[in-house]
């Protein structure tokens, strides 16, 4: 068989993703490969097909036990005989798998990396022909990743006394050149295949909103999409349980996550969110890697996370179906003090490392976060920005994201941003250091604040310019010249510094505009897309999926994903040769489900006639 006729027959795709088949091509070929696709790129079937294609056993190592099961069922689902080992098994279930890959009956077998170093798994799987190792969310090898596991350091132990050697694969979402090369290196890929495809996501809209107060705006963005599955990410466990108890008050079904929870409850919650039974969940960063829901339309951010690639990981949870969905980050002042908290805490926790390590990676954090708080001030194309930190070129907007489709105000400031730029500066001059924001908005506002009398600031002929101006008026110019590039907020020591780029304005005259977003606080943003009133054959399609999930105890999405379900509802099979052309329909759920979808049809279009 061909891979094409696998991806038609079992998965019910037509065409490959992007990276896809060369991945496939290079692996067939005996290739190690290194895939680094963005969530919801379709990573798992560049080893799924091959595993289906290469004659032997296909070891998936993966870190989480609740996405193996889900996975696993999938395959089941499509036809496709795997299975998983992990401490969910009891021991009747774990004897049992093994007696079933002794018989030959298995393609794919899922483990936790932790079962690699365990002699009776090894002295099973060198009895075994494994054609693939497939290492899936490749990224935990790496201590510069956001999820190092230890465990991941035993894989290439393991392969060594595999009989023969595998090909070895591997697979991952984070983008960063330091985690490639680690995963290379610690893996000791040979020469692979290395596909890094576009991390764009055109179908996931961004946003970042200020609001003053982020309940109201928080419970005004869920309800207006009270129809969407969503996830609430949270900083701290005392923020999950506060928006959890918020959202249901108001009559909206959430649950939540965090690692304070008992193991029970934690999975308890985290099915009540795969399975639709919950419509939200609120949760800390705990909650995620590996999480296959593909019908989530929004993940809304209450905090600022501490990094550009935790962002992107965790918005990017939002529309795998490739349906519209949306990424709003909530940002509040108080965030980055909550982020530094938690810089500082890890460098004081870690005690496997030397000072001088701590001192690198805190530098290297305050960096990541500094480029995160750079985004939540932007006001030009935020993909723009998220793609230009991952290194990819893309065009000046996009149309997709809030300040592509905002409203803006701009006005002249040159005057107010040399005040404030010679006031940095004269500061800096006088101390020979730079000072905080605090400090020279005091400055600058003719504060007769002791330690500014101390140091003898009021004496600086920048003392009291911009007497009169508020505050929070003087953050904005603030935010509108590191927004331009003038200033720039190190954050490790809280330091407002000048910029090279400073200089345009104090000496060569260049104008500075603000841009700031026409948003009045209660106003709702745009939703994604137009959202069209669900017809009623869609959700006669969704009926039926629920009633079949709910008969075999799956997730949805493993009935259908919403996204072949819209496909269903635009080509309107009649027979059961086209509904075999739906996308995202395989054989073998086409004999599974294809009677009762074309039944559903067909009272539909009865009703229309009517
Ligand atoms: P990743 O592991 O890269 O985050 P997945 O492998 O979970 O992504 O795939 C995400 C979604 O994309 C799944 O719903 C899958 O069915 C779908 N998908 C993968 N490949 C294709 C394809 N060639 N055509 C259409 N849909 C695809
Ligand atoms: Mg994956």
């Amino acid at each position: 068989m061909a891979k094409h006729t696998v991806l038609k027959q079992y998965f019910g795709h037509t065409d490959f993703r992007p990276g896809q088949e060369e991945l496939i091509d290079g692996i067939l070929a005996g290739r190690d490969a290194l895939g680094i696709m963005p969530t919801g790129g379709g990573k798992s079937l560049c080893y799924q097909i091959p595993a289906l294609l290469l004659p032997g056993l296909t070891l998936v190592i993966s870190p989480l036990i609740s996405l193996m099961k889900d996975q696993v069922t999938a395959l089941n689902g499509v036809g496709i005989p795997a299975a998983f080992l992990n401490s969910s098994l009891d021991s009747d279930g774990f004897r049992q798998v093994c007696r079933e890959i002794r018989q030959g009956m298995h393609k794919l077998i899922y483990v936790a990396p932790e079962r690699l170093g365990n002699e009776g798994f090894l002295a099973l799987m060198q009895e075994q022909n494994v054609a693939l190792v497939a290492v899936d969310e490749a990224h935990c090898i790496s201590q510069w990743g956001q999820d190092f596991r230890p465990s991941y350091l035993k894989i290439t132990a393991f392969v060594d006394q595999l009989p023969r050697r595998p090909v070895l694969s591997a697979f991952t979402a984070t983008a960063t050149a330091e985690v490639q090369e680690d995963i290379l290196q610690r893996l000791a890929l040979r020469d692979p295949v290395k596909v890094v495809t576009g991390f764009d996501r055109p179908n996931l809209f961004f946003d970042v909103r200020h609001p003053k107060k982020k309940d109201d705006l928080l419970l005004a963005l869920v309800e207006e999409r009270r129809e969407k599955s969503g996830i609430v990410y949270c900083a701290t466990r005392a923020g999950v349980e506060k928006v959890c108890d918020l959202l249901n008050r108001r009559g909206i079904l959430a649950t939540r996550y965090h690692a304070g929870l008992a193991e029970e409850e934690r999975r308890q919650n985290q099915d009540d969110f795969q399975f639709d039974r919950k419509a939200v969940m609120v949760a800390t960063n705990a909650f995620g890697m590996g999480i296959d829901k593909s019908n989530v339309g929004f993940v809304i951010h209450y905090n600022m996370p501490k990094s550009l690639e935790a962002y992107y990981q965790e918005a990017g949870r939002a529309g795998r179906d490739g349906e519209a969905a949306d990424c709003i980050l909530l940002y509040g002042p108080g965030d980055v003090s909550t982020a530094k908290f938690f810089i500082q805490q890890a460098g004081e926790e870690n005690e496997a490392l030397s000072p001088l390590e701590v001192a690198q990676i805190q530098a290297r954090d305050y960096r990541r976060l500094e480029a995160m708080v750079d985004y939540c001030k932007s006001t030009a194309c935020l993909r723009g920005h998220i793609l230009d930190y991952f290194g990819q070129a893309h065009g000046p907007t996009c149309g997709n994201c809030g300040p592509c489709r905002g409203q803006f105000v701009r006005q002249d400031i040159t005057r107010q941003a040399q005040m404030i730029l010679s006031c940095v500066k004269r500061v800096r001059d006088r101390l020979g250091y730079f000072v905080g924001a605090g400090l020279i908005s005091k400055v600058l506002r003719g504060s007769r604040d002791r330690r500014l009398m101390q140091l003898g600031l009021d004496t600086l002929s920048t003392y009291g310019l911009l007497k009169g101006t508020t505050a929070g008026e003087l953050g904005h110019y603030f935010a509108a010249l590191e927004a331009e590039g003038y200033l720039f907020t190190e954050l490790e020591h809280s330091t407002l510094r000048l910029t090279p780029k400073a200089g345009e304005v104090l000496f060569r005259g260049a104008q500075v505009t603000m841009t700031r977003r026409a948003e009045p606080e209660a106003a709702i943003s745009a939703p994604a897309a137009a959202q069209p009133v669900e017809d009623s054959l869609m959700a006669a399609l969704k009926a039926t999926r629920w009633k079949l999930a709910q008969g075999e105890g799956v997730p949805l999405y493993v009935i259908f994903s919403n996204a072949t379900l819209a496909d269903m509802a635009r080509r309107r099979p009649r027979t059961m040769e086209d509904f075999l052309e739906v996308s995202g329909v395989g054989q073998v759920k086409a004999e599974k489900y294809g009677r009762a979808f074309l039944q559903t049809l067909a009272d539909h279009r009865a009703g229309e006639e009517e």
